[in-house]
């Protein structure tokens, strides 16, 4: 057997017990061939079933705004791309999304939006407080940055979750695609949201321009630094309406990597099967369950607004409504022998500081 296949059977055997893997021994999975990478994927679905079990979590996704005042390099809905139509859903229209989620099933709601000025922490509250009057939804807000006195409105109004993803460790690179963005707030904020009690998730993108073995290896270990309670990792897909459009995208075998090391590094944490892995393969979601992921965030937002919201292109399920997602996803979870999970999928992790 080669010298670099006796090293990945040496760190894979490792992580079955310990997750303090280094960067070098990190990169030595990264740096493995996609024709050997399975026993990596096995070795993170093993460690997947001990630490987290077999049942898969549910979010239902509302994408409840398209505005956003940012221009993120890779992003479809960029304030600056004036090719799309945009919308926002009212408090009644959300409201109501989020009822038709509980009454499929879900225990839990994802609120994505852009960095969308007219929802204040506010308004952002009394949405939060008329969902948690009415169902018994867990909610993931997921709307970029506030100050913290915002996102303490945002917590007290019963939020129980906040994404954030950091996108890349590297600041160069993170300043190169995030024009109008800082690092330092973006970590800054996610430790705001620590203090302030939220599950916390972030993540990064695979693929973009500019990114080497040694960020990507980063990008894991900050994920593991931070601690994070959810892990949302996808492949960069480039959209034909910002300047990345001619870029080449992150691939599937790594995608499948991230989450695998992610599960080795960060062992009871949650990770999505993102739907941006089901983009890039008709099989990707699964193949991301079978690879450490343990969640899956079906798009419950209405029919007539999906195919505005398009970070990146060929997105799945558009024109699918939430009832048929619903069931969709159940066939391919339990395709795969896995269990939905009837629980709201709070984090599984021991709260500590960082
Ligand atoms: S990635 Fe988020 S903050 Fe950046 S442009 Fe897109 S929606 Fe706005």
């Amino acid at each position: 057997m080669e010298n670099n296949m006796l090293k990945v059977y040496a760190v894979c055997e490792k992580a079955l017990s310990d997750g303090n893997l280094s960067k070098e021994e990190i990169l030595v999975l990264l740096k493995c061939p996609e024709e050997n990478s399975d026993i990596i994927f096995q070795t993170a679905d093993a460690v997947r079933k001990k630490e987290v079990g077999d049942e898969v979590h549910l979010r239902g996704l509302v994408e409840f705004s398209n505005y956003c005042k940012k221009n993120c390099e890779y992003c479809g809905i960029r304030g600056k791309n004036k090719n799309i139509e945009r919308y926002r859903l009212n408090k009644e229209e959300i409201l109501a999304t989020a009822l038709r989620a509980e009454s499929l099933g879900y225990r839990s709601v994802v609120m994505q939006s852009g960095e969308d000025p007219y929802y204040t922490a506010e308004i952002l509250a009394d949405i939060i407080s008329a969902i948690k009057a009415q169902t018994d939804l867990a909610i993931t807000m997921s709307a970029g940055e506030f100050t913290y006195e915002e996102y303490k409105t945002i917590k007290e109004a019963g939020t129980d979750r906040y994404l954030l993803r950091f996108e890349t460790s590297n600041e160069e690179l993170y300043k190169k695609l995030h024009p109008d963005s800082d690092f330092h707030q973006r970590i800054e904020c996610l430790h705001i949201l620590r203090d302030l009690g939220y599950q916390v998730g972030s993540g990064f993108m695979v693929g973009l321009p500019g990114e080497t073995p040694e960020i990507f290896a980063d990008n894991l270990l900050l994920l593991q630094k931070l601690d994070v309670d959810m892990a949302g990792i996808g492949p960069f897909l480039p959209n034909s309406d910002t300047n990345l459009a001619g870029a080449s995208g992150g691939t599937l075998v790594n995608s499948l990597k991230a989450v695998a090391i992610a599960r080795l590094l960060l062992r009871n944490a949650h990770i999505p099967a993102t739907t941006a892995m089901g983009s890039l393969d008709p099989k990707g979601r699964e193949k991301a369950l079978q690879a450490g992921a343990n969640v899956v965030m079906p798009n419950v937002t209405p029919e007539e607004f999906r195919e505005m919201y398009q970070l990146y292109p060929n997105k799945i399920c558009l024109r699918d409504d939430p009832a048929h997602c619903r069931k969709c996803i159940t066939g391919k979870i339990q395709g795969i022998s896995r269990i939905v999970s009837k629980e709201h999928g709070h984090s599984l992790k021991v709260k500590k500081e960082y």
